[in-house]
């Protein structure tokens, strides 16, 4: 994998689980917060139940309260004597805890805040018969349950419906006795019905702000990881450049090391075999270079070797590949070469070396001279021309031989140059 599809996999995968992180995050988030609201919404049902049944309980404790009937109050017509005169004439009629509970409930609907429903699975009065939500409740509270509640849609609102069973008092004992009535049993239930449209709203606004939130967070997030991670990225392609570098650089003369030309070597080989093209070697020995050390110290030594470097990187093409092969050796492939250039090339390098002394410490001017050994590819069976280790041997034998006949010249395999 190159290393910039590595970086993406690396962004990628940190982006998937920031965004999963906070995805949870506000799913959870979402979730609590709107479980918090119906809880609410609840709480709210219970309250208005509990309001109507202390009224109730209240309007029992009196045995039903008399108002005065004036002009349109109608008389209960589930009850025995409902009116009653007074002394001075006026009529008084009996609003029990039933039929007040459906007029507060007639009340608060016209206020358009709630509804409540008085009801029984035996209802003395047809209107307090149950809906199907009811009679589910109140079958449920026959076995035990306490309250039941539910949400639904009516006439395209939300609506809450809440319901609890209603308990035989002692209150209630003196005009129901004669019904058979026990204390402590469930008599019926009042419904607690509200529009919760609002709330719905509010929690989908709540939703919705989260989700923005989230979204915004995730973009800053992943802005921020891009940014720091990409930094990362170039800060470590360069580290890995210079890695890089090194790894083909001879720290002395900055030239490249022998590994590395040697894998140039093959390359070049290579190169030339398949476009049948001309190639050099030159391999190259300062002479006596043990004196400049033993005469002007290792350090003087090593500005020699490092001006000799610039010097044959100078001389030779772009083109050509220039390494330092070890101590006092240098070695070039020239490239597009054959014989002749080549050893014209290391004449040329040659006498540039031996005509102007190198500086050394001290200001000390120091005469070099070197020894050069040339192969070339022209040299080699058509067999053996991929064969590097043949033509570094050719190169080196012909070295061996410039030495050998006196240093401070070129030898082109094995030819005296
Ligand atoms: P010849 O003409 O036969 O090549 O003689 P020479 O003295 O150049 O050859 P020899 O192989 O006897 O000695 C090579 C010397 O090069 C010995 C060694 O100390 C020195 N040398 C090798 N690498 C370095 C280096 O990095 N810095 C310095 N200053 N000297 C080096
Ligand atoms: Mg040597
Ligand atoms: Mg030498």
């Amino acid at each position: 994998m190159s290393r910039s599809r590595v970086w993406k996999v690396f962004i990628f995968n940190i982006s998937l689980i920031v965004v999963i992180f906070l995805t949870g995050i506000f799913v959870g988030f979402v979730f609590r917060t709107n479980q918090i609201i119906r809880n609410q919404v609840t709480i709210t049902a219970r309250a208005h139940f509990k309001n109507i049944v202390l009224t109730r309980r209240w309007n029992a404790g009196y045995g039903g309260v008399y108002v005065e009937k004036a002009h349109g109050i109608a008389s209960n017509p589930y009850l025995d004597n409902p009116d009653i005169a007074a002394a001075d004439g006026r009529i008084f009629t009996m609003k029990n805890p039933a039929l007040m509970t459906r007029e507060i409930s007639s009340l608060a609907e016209k206020s358009g805040d709630f509804q409540y429903h008085i009801t029984s699975l035996r209802p003395l009065n047809p209107n307090n018969a149950p809906d199907d939500f009811e009679r589910a409740a109140l079958l449920s509270f026959e076995s035990g349950a306490k309250e039941t509640f539910d949400t639904f849609t009516r006439d395209t609102h939300a609506t809450f419906r809440y319901m609890a069973p209603l308990y035989v008092e002692k209150s209630c004992m003196a005009c129901h006795a004669k019904q058979g009535y026990q204390v402590g049993e469930v008599r019926g239930g009042i419904s607690v019905m509200f529009d919760i449209t609002a709330v719905e709203t509010d929690m989908r606004t709540n939703t919705i702000y989260v989700f923005a939130l989230t979204a915004a967070i995730s973009l800053a997030m992943l802005g921020v990881i891009w940014f720091l991670v990409s930094r990362l990225a170039r800060r470590l392609s360069r580290a890995y450049e210079t890695i890089e570098a090194m790894s083909i650089t001879d720290e002395l003369t900055s030239l490249y090391n022998r590994r590395h030309f040697q894998t140039r070597l093959e390359e070049e080989l290579g190169r030339a075999q398949r476009y049948d093209s001309p190639l050099s070697l030159m391999i190259i020995d300062i002479d006596h270079f043990k004196r400049v050390n033993d005469d002007f110290g290792h350090q003087s030594g090593d500005a020699v070797l490092r001006e000799f470097a610039i010097r044959l990187r100078a001389s030779v093409r772009k083109t050509d590949v220039a390494a330092r092969w070890g101590g006092e050796e240098f070695a070039v492939i020239l490239t597009e070469s054959g014989v002749d250039q080549a050893r014209l090339a290391a004449e040329k390098i040659r006498q540039t070396m031996e005509a102007n002394q190198f500086g050394a410490l001290a200001g000390a001017r120091i005469s070099v001279t070197a020894s050069f050994g040339v192969a070339s590819l022209d040299l080699l069976p058509e067999d053996k021309r991929s064969d590097s280790e043949m033509l570094i041997k050719l190169a080196d034998e012909a070295l061996y031989m410039a030495k050998q006949s006196g240093r401070n010249r070129t030898v082109v395999g094995g030819v005296k140059g």
